[in-house]
């Protein structure tokens, strides 16, 4: 069974899939997993890859670097096409500070 959109409700085709989910792409563009992981999964991923991740000082230092939300800046720059950039929960805000 293919799942629908959520934000649109077309039929879903398999991309690829990655880190044991499968990742879904709707003819809008959007990409989405599916199944959706349980509240158990998200728990675990958000404390594996979240709070025992991005905590270690070198990540620290890595992730708030000026010098690295700069390159980000350059390579949204590259691709974007005109207006002004939405960045929903995708992580670290330091890009989005740096530019409004
Ligand atoms: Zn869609």
């Amino acid at each position: 069974m293919r799942p629908s959109c959520p934000l649109c409700g077309s039929e879903a085709g398999l991309a690829f899939t990655k880190l044991g989910f499968d990742y879904y792409r709707c003819p809008c563009a959007f990409v989405f997993i599916w199944p959706r992981p349980s509240g158990d999964q998200l728990l675990e991923i958000y404390l594996r890859d979240g709070q025992e991740y991005w905590t270690t000082e070198a990540m620290m230092r890595f992730a708030f670097s000026p010098t690295k939300s700069s390159r980000e800046i350059a390579f949204l720059r590259r691709f974007r096409s005109s207006g002004r950039l939405l960045d929903s929960a995708n992580g670290g805000v330091q890009a989005i500070d740096r530019n409004n």
